[in-house]
C-alpha cells in the first residue's frame, strides 16, 4: 500500500517510508492511498477484530504472522464497553499502561518502528500536552535502537501525567519546555523539516501525525460495535473527545472500512476552532487555552488536514457526518459532578466533553459511544474537587510512577537551543 502527503507535492511513500519519516518532505501528513472494506470486521474478540482491521491496512507490507503477533503485543489489555445508563455506552480506553487511549497506538507504532529499523538507531521526537509523552515514552520504553526524547511544556501538565515520562530514564529523556504545547509542537515539527538534522540523526516522529500511531487507533472503534451490537440494535453515534483529532481521523477511516457507525461527534474543550469550522466553513488556527481537558488544549490541530482530505476538501461532506460541540471548564465540572450524581459513573475531564456532547445530540432510535480516553485517577486533584463524593480508586501501576524520581532537562522554546541539544547530546 501507497501513502500520499495532504499537500499533494511529496511522492507516494512506502508504509516504511511513511512511518520512519512521520511527516512527509512536502510537509503534508500521510494518507493510505485506499481504505480497504472490510468485508466482516466485528469478531468476537478484540484481538481478532483488530487483525481484521490491521491485515486491511497493513497486510499488504508486513507478513501476517508478523502483524499479528504485534496486535498481540499491543492489545495486552482489555478495551470494554461500559452502559453508563440508556442508550449512553462508555468505551473505556484507559486499561493500558498508562492508563490512557494513547497506548495503542503508542505501542503498536513501537512494534512497527522496530520492524522497519532492525539494524540502525533511531530517535523519536514528541511533543505532548498530556498522555502522548507516556504512552509513547512507555510504549518505546526499553525498545532496542531507539532513543525518545518528550517535549513537553513546563507546569502545563499534571504532576500524575509528567511521572509518566520524566521519571523512566533509559532510552527516554524528558525536555521541559518554557512554552505551551504548540510551541513543544513548532519545535518538533520544525527539527524534521530541518534536512541535515533530520538525516544525521534519523529523526523521526510518535506524534499522531504518524500512521503507526494513528491507523491502529480503527482498531477498538470496531471493538467498540462489535460489543455494541450484543446490546442493542439502535443506529450507532460515537463522541470522540478531539484535540489534535488523531483519535477522531482513525473512527472516520473505520467508517471507510465497513464500521457500522452513523455519524460522529467531535467534541471539544474551549479549544474549538473545528466546532467554527462545522458552522462556518472557515477554518482558523488560534493559541492554545488552558482548560481542565488539557490534553486537548489544541489550537490547530494537525489532523484537520487529514479529515479535509477524507471528504475531499468539501465543508458540507464533512458536516453530514461529523457534527461539534464545545465544553467550557464550568460545563465539564457540571458534567463529572452530574453524571457521578445519576449514574454512579465517574467520568475524567476528557471523557466529560464527550459525554456531554452525545448526552446533548443523541436522537430517537440511536444508541451513543463516548469514548473515555483517560482513567480518572490521571486527573485526581481535579476530579476529587469537583465529585468529592466519589473514592478515585489510583491505580497500584500509577501510584508506581509517582514514586519516581523526576529528570527533566530544561529547554527554551527557541529551536537553535533545541536543534544544538539535540547534535550534542545524539552524536
Ligand atoms: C490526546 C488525548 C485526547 C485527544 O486526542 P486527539 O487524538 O489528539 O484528538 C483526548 N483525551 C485524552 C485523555 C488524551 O490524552
Amino acid at each position: 500500500m501507497k501513502y500520499f502527503s495532504t499537500n499533494g507535492k511529496a511522492p507516494l511513500a512506502s508504509l516504511e517510508t511513511a512511518v520512519v519519516q512521520g511527516l512527509a518532505p512536502d510537509r503534508g501528513l500521510y494518507m493510505p492511498e485506499r481504505i480497504n472494506h472490510v468485508a466482516n470486521p466485528l469478531a468476537d474478540s478484540l484481538h481478532e477484530t483488530a487483525c481484521r482491521v490491521a491485515e486491511a491496512y497493513f497486510g499488504e507490507d508486513i507478513p501476517l504472522a508478523e502483524l499479528r503477533a504485534m496486535v498481540t503485543d499491543t492489545l495486552s489489555f482489555p478495551i470494554p464497553l461500559v452502559k453508563v445508563k440508556d442508550n449512553v455506552y462508555s468505551l473505556e480506553l484507559f486499561h493500558g499502561p498508562t492508563l490512557a487511549f494513547k497506548d495503542v497506538g503508542a505501542r503498536f507504532m513501537a512494534r512497527m518502528l522496530r520492524h522497519f529499523n532492525r539494524d540502525e538507531q533511531v530517535n523519536v521526537l514528541v511533543a505532548t500536552s498530556g498522555d502522548t509523552g507516556s504512552a509513547v515514552a512507555n510504549g518505546f520504553l526499553g525498545v532496542e535502537g531507539i532513543r525518545v526524547h518528550v517535549l513537553y511544556p513546563k507546569g502545563k501538565v499534571s504532576k500524575t501525567q509528567e511521572a509518566q515520562f520524566t521519571t523512566l530514564g533509559r532510552n527516554i529523556t524528558a525536555l521541559e519546555v518554557s512554552g505551551t504545547f504548540d510551541d513543544c509542537q513548532a519545535l518538533v515539527k520544525q527539527a524534521f523539516m530541518d534536512d541535515e538534522l533530520k538525516r544525521s540523526l534519523r529523526l523521526t516522529s510518535a506524534n499522531s501525525i504518524n500512521v503507526a500511531r494513528l491507523l491502529p487507533q480503527s482498531f477498538y472503534y470496531f471493538h467498540a460495535l462489535s460489543q455494541l451490537r450484543r446490546l442493542t440494535d439502535k443506529e450507532a453515534v460515537v463522541s470522540v473527545p478531539s484535540g489534535n483529532f488523531g483519535n477522531l481521523t482513525s473512527g472516520l477511516f473505520g467508517g471507510r472500512m465497513g464500521l457500522p457507525v452513523k455519524r460522529f461527534i467531535a467534541a471539544n474543550n474551549r479549544n474549538d476552532v473545528f466546532l467554527e469550522y462545522l458552522r462556518t466553513g472557515h477554518y482558523r488556527p488560534r493559541p492554545s487555552l488552558q482548560t481542565l481537558a488539557n490534553a486537548m488544549d489544541v489550537g490547530d490541530p494537525s489532523n484537520f488536514a487529514r479529515i479535509l482530505a477524507l471528504y475531499g476538501n468539501s465543508h458540507e461532506a464533512v458536516t453530514r457526518e461529523i457534527s461539534g460541540a464545545s465544553c467550557t471548564d464550568e460545563q465539564i465540572s457540571e458534567t463529572m459532578s452530574q453524571c457521578f450524581r445519576e449514574t454512579g459513573y465517574l467520568l475524567d475531564p476528557h471523557g466529560a466533553c464527550a459525554y456531554r456532547a452525545l448526552c446533548e445530540g443523541l436522537c430517537e432510535g440511536e444508541a451513543g459511544v463516548f469514548l473515555e480516553t483517560a482513567h480518572p485517577a490521571k486527573f485526581l486533584e481535579v476530579v476529587s474537587e469537583r465529585v468529592p463524593e466519589a473514592r478515585v480508586e489510583v491505580p497500584e501501576r500509577l501510584q508506581a510512577f509517582m514514586r519516581g524520581r523526576k529528570q527533566t532537562v530544561p529547554m527554551s522554546s527557541r529551536y537553535d537551543d533545541f536543534r544544538e541539544y539535540l547534535k550534542q547530546s545524539l552524536r
